[in-house]
């Protein structure tokens, strides 16, 4: 057994990563979970703090403080039941989180390193399911009311246990083949193994939730002859109506995500091999599962990434696995510094300058550089990027700096700059008010939290609030779910992601 509160005389030790050079000849996840001992002595570095900051900060409310000491105690599976008490996907969370609450961690004011929380619950899952901790919800009886939900990503997935699990009869119609929206095709496997997903829909599916993939949900059938925007994907086989689902369901819940991809209408932007980041990653993740090669082939080629967040890092990743000649990020931000005063920031983010898995493996960054168009020497097929350096001012203005025009060679270019709100054609005729940034509109607090403008239909995740983060998704599926149980139920408390 750790010694708890051992903060004054154990340091912080990392997971284990594989090394660069053997991690990017494979797809596999190369962050190795803690052992026992190491997860116990790191929960141990806890100080179990009167007012836990981490706590505050984690869109799900996780209770560190408690699960630390629990795991310093070896009282592994009270740790594993006071986890899942607020997190009902730690082994998502666990993985790919970018631990919000770390930052806000009270021993990051005074050691080089907070508390490693995000480490601690990928342990405490992993021993669960090693140990047979892990065991199926039985839900005693079923009320007789349905829900529809559309989208099967973290935020449809937590609505669904949840509802599930609260007795009503829950169906999830998916478009794309498989299951887990970006949990599957957009994020990488060597940062989530696709098993580690199969596995928690698997538990799923024996708790009592039908799933249907490959199914596209529409606002009329008149809206299932268009085609949808470029750039968002389907496999669909089948196209049920709102409208249906309406007549059959209690509620419908839409968790569709933001799939619209931000595009760079810039001269050239036509040109061959110019590709949005989720057509490689999709495809990656499609090979990988055994489903056809990838089409767009960087082995040898000079590629270049346009973005600067966690997407532009995994084309990075895949890029460097499938053996590109070189990779080059353009992000337009400035660079940050590599570290503030904590004091001086804390408990809020640090805006400093973070280097990814992906970017450590082999990456040209170059900062405060905007793409201003693309240019090809046969006239076909892309082979400069052409850019400018650029200076932020006030009201995030950007100004381009005379004389810093540059060209960068490219065989491929990915654009991963973001993702700006669902498809507007999917759910064209439905009515449903959206907000400026054309998310589905909902409050996300009092007794309408997460209904749309038409009160049976609910909304949740990243197509409500716009692109987001894994744990925000989860948060906000199961506050929704909370509340369509209320709408249907008539309870009278409230509730709120
Ligand atoms: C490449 C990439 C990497 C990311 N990495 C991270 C990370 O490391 N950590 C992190 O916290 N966040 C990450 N994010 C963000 C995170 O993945 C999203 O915020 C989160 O998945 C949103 O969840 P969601 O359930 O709202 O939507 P999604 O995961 O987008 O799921 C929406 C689902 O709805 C389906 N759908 C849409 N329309 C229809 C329709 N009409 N009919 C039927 N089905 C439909 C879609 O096919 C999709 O499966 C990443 C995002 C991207 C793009
Ligand atoms: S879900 Fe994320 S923010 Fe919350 S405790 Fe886990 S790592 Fe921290």
């Amino acid at each position: 057994m750790a010694k708890e509160r051992a903060f004054l005389e154990v340091d912080f030790v990392p997971e284990h990563h594989e090394s660069v050079a053997t991690r990017t000849q494979h797809f596999h996840e190369f962050i190795s979970t803690l052992s026992d001992s190491e997860a116990q002595t790191q929960a141990s570095r806890c100080m179990d703090c009167g007012i836990p900051f981490c706590q505050h900060r984690c869109p799900l409310h996780n209770d560190m403080p408690d699960f630390n000491r629990l795991v310093a105690a070896g009282r592994w599976e009270e740790a594993y039941s006071t986890l899942i008490a607020s997190n009902d996907f730690p082994e998502i969370t666990g993985r790919i989180c970018p631990a919000l609450c770390q930052e806000s961690c009270c021993l990051g004011l005074y050691e080089p390193k907070e508390v490693g929380i995000k480490s601690i619950e990928r342990k405490i899952i992993e021993y669960a399911y090693a140990n047979g901790l892990v065991q199926n919800f039985k839900v005693s009886s079923y009320n007789g009311q349905k829900v529809a939900i559309v989208g099967s990503g973290p935020a449809a997935l937590a609505c669904a246990l949840t509802l599930n699990r609260l007795g009503f009869k829950v169906s999830v119609f998916e478009k794309m083949d498989k299951l887990g929206g970006l949990l599957r095709y957009g994020i990488p496997d060597f940062k989530l193994s696709k098993e580690v997903l199969d596995r928690k829909i698997k538990q799923m599916v024996q708790e009592g939730v039908s799933f249907y993939p490959s199914t596209l949900v529409v606002s009329t059938a008149q809206a299932a002859t268009t085609q949808l925007e470029q750039g968002i994907h389907s496999d669909h086989r089948q196209v049920i109506t709102l409208a249906e689902l309406k007549d059959q369901y209690d509620a419908v819940v839409l968790a569709t995500g933001s799939e619209t991809p931000r595009d760079l209408k810039l001269p050239g932007r036509e040109l061959q091999g110019i590709h949005f980041a989720l057509d490689f990653l999709i495809a990656q993740n499609k090979e990988n599962q055994g489903q056809g090669l990838n089409p767009i082939n960087v082995k040898g080629k000079k590629v270049v990434v346009i973005g600067g967040g966690e997407t532009a890092s995994d084309c990075i990743g895949v890029a460097i696995r499938k053996g590109a000649a070189s990779v080059t990020q353009l992000d337009y931000h400035e660079e940050l510094p590599e570290s503030v005063n904590v004091r001086e920031v804390w408990p809020h983010p640090r805006h400093i300058k973070h280097t990814s898995t992906s970017q450590e493996e082999g990456c040209t960054r170059l900062f405060a550089t905007n793409t201003t168009s693309f240019s090809a020497k046969d006239g076909k097929n892309v082979s400069l990027v052409h850019t400018v350096k650029v200076k932020w001012g006030p009201g995030r203005k950007i100004t381009p700096l005379k004389g810093t025009e540059d060209k960068i060679e490219a065989d491929v270019v990915l654009i991963a700059m973001g993702y700006a709100h669902p498809s507007l054609k999917a759910f064209a005729e439905s009515g449903l008010q959206r907000d400026e940034r054309h998310n589905f509109k909902a409050a996300t607090t009092g007794k309408d939290a997460y209904q749309s403008s038409d009160p049976k239909v609910f909304v949740t995740g990243d197509c409500r609030r716009g692109q987001s983060l894994v744990v925000y998704a989860l948060a906000e599926g199961r506050a929704c779910a909370l509340s369509v149980y209320q709408h249907l139920q008539a309870l009278p408390q409230q509730c709120s992601a």
